[in-house]
């Protein structure tokens, strides 16, 4: 028996544990959140309650396995509680890095950090209730500028128009860089929101594109569009829904005007043309051309990218992996430090923070097998180590000042947050802030045996030279 650490409880780092753990290894998962689950606890739509209940109880399974240990609320990185050197200290026999895409693409302008302008990730999280998103202001206004033509746009679009309490929403103006036949909403997700499409404003927006679109033989009448990207168009009886849902295609941000209050005004886009770039796809090229949006919010979901706060090596998708020349195409889960031109040895990546943005749970969780299945492989031939406990390590983080969350404490956390739906009268509550999750686990926590056994913890077993000191840094 080896022990392995997962960095990350998504779910590529979760089903990642379970295959290890079902191996017959010691699995200890550490991650950032109270919570375990990732952007399928934070990301996913809250309206989708079936997929998300469903995917808890997967990973309530996977937590239940008694070689797999969960340490919560503790955030790896270089920048954060716990270096990777810390942990590498406490002599795991494979570490697999699975903490997603934390990062996202910028848009580089002046006026980013202005009021009323998100990432879609942020905001995401923000709906989600993922503290510390959860308590900061993410207000919205009345017009909406959604830079992006993917799901996550959708998901806010759908937010913005139909779902988000307390709405001022009189329009959102998708802002998209490329025209109509490189919308990449998936059609069950556009469908969510298509009824607020103006359809005579939409026509209006094909004609004023057309001529760009027509340079790079692309045919933007209704009918083809509404066979290809925009179904919606093709119903008769497409209501006009309040709010509005308005395109403004071939632009993208370039200024954004701050007003005296400190929130943005205005949004300046630059006009594009659509070019072919001959291998069948089209880029877009700027012109001289301006336009000015009247907008309040400005919120950009222009893809993630991975948290280089970590102190892992940076490849071009993500962490660095190991280079496959022979088969470009193979994934490759084992990492890589580019200066050295070396395999970090028993490193292993799987799921968003290998490749951000790529695909659904399903994706996450066959990465994080196929992550598994060669750490697997590797542990076959790398000797035993003297590793520490579960308990052992909990007390280290202790040490370090920090409040790791144990399974046995989500378990007590589900309870409280049940309980508190049936008095509230809610289907369900989430608290969505770490502080209030933490002291009602601890106010909850009965004396049990359990506690009393931790009490009388067995003195630590430290791996041979290392000190205590050496383990855990503190930062
Ligand atoms: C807005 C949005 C909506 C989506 N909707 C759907 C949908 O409807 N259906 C669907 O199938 N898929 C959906 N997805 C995709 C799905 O959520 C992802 O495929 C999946 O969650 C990726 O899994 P992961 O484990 O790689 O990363 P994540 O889910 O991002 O998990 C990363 C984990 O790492 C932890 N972590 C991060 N940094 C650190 C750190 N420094 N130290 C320790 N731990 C850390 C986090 O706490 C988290 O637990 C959606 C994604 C987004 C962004």
């Amino acid at each position: 028996m080896k022990n392995v650490f997962v960095v990350g409880a998504g779910p590529a780092g979760l089903f990642a544990a379970q295959k290890i753990a079902l191996a017959g290894h010691e699995v200890f998962v550490f991650n950032r959140d109270i919570k375990p689950g990732g952007l399928a606890e934070y990301g996913i739509y809250p309206t989708k309650t079936t997929m998300k209940s469903g995917l808890r109880k997967q990973f309530s399974r996977v937590l239940s396995l008694p070689n797999l240990h969960y340490f919560g609320n503790v955030k790896i990185g270089s920048a954060y509680d716990v270096t990777l050197d810390d942990l590498k200290a406490l002599a795991p026999s494979a570490l697999v890095v699975t903490c997603g895409a934390q990062g996202y693409n910028k848009l580089n302008l002046s006026g980013e950090n202005a009021k009323g302008v998100y990432s879609a990730k942020d905001f995401v999280y923000h709906y989600n209730q993922l503290p510390p998103y959860a308590s900061e202001d993410f207000s919205t206004g009345k017009r909406i500028a959604v830079v992006g033509m993917g799901n996550v746009a959708a998901d806010v679009m759908r937010w913005l128009l139909e779902d988000s309490p307390g709405r001022q929403t009189e329009e959102v103006i998708v802002v998209a860089r490329r025209g109509p036949y490189e919308a990449k909403f998936a059609v069950k997700e556009l469908g969510h929101v298509e009824a607020h499409m103006d359809r005579g404003e939409f026509i209006q927006e094909l004609e004023r594109v057309k001529a760009r679109c027509v340079a790079c033989d692309q045919d933007v009448s209704v009918e083809k569009i509404g066979n290809a990207t925009f179904p919606g168009l093709r119903k008769d009886n497409l209501v006009q829904a309040s709010p509005k849902l308005t395109f403004r295609f071939l632009c993208s941000p370039k200024e954004i005007v701050v007003g005296p209050d400190g929130r943005i005004r205005q949004l300046v886009v630059t006009e594009n043309d659509l070019v072919s770039r001959g291998d069948g796809t089209t880029g877009a090229k700027a012109t001289d051309n301006t336009a000015v949006l009247d907008v309040d919010t400005l919120i950009f979901a222009i893809g993630d990218k991975q948290d280089s706060g970590l102190g892992l090596p940076m490849g071009p998708d993500g962490y660095a992996t190991k280079p496959n020349f022979e088969s470009p195409s193979e994934p490759v889960y084992e990492m890589w430090d580019p200066r050295t031109a070396k395999s970090l040895d028993g490193i292993y990546v799987a799921g968003w923070a290998r490749l951000a943005s790529t695909g659904l749970v399903g994706i996450a969780r066959h990465d994080g097998e196929n992550a598994a299945g060669k750490v697997i492989e590797y542990l076959k031939a790398v000797p035993e180590k003297d590793s520490l406990h579960a308990f052992e390590i909990e007390a280290l983080l202790e040490s370090k000042g920090l409040h790791p969350v144990n399974k046995c404490d989500l378990f007590t956390l589900g309870r409280v947050e049940e309980r508190e739906a049936r008095a509230r009268d809610l289907v369900s509550f989430k608290y969505s802030d770490n502080r209030a999750m933490l002291n009602a686990i601890r106010q909850e926590k009965p004396a049990t045996a359990a506690n009393v056994l931790l009490a009388a913890r067995q003195p630590l077993k430290v791996p041979a030279t290392e000190s205590l000191g050496t383990l855990l840094t503190t930062r």
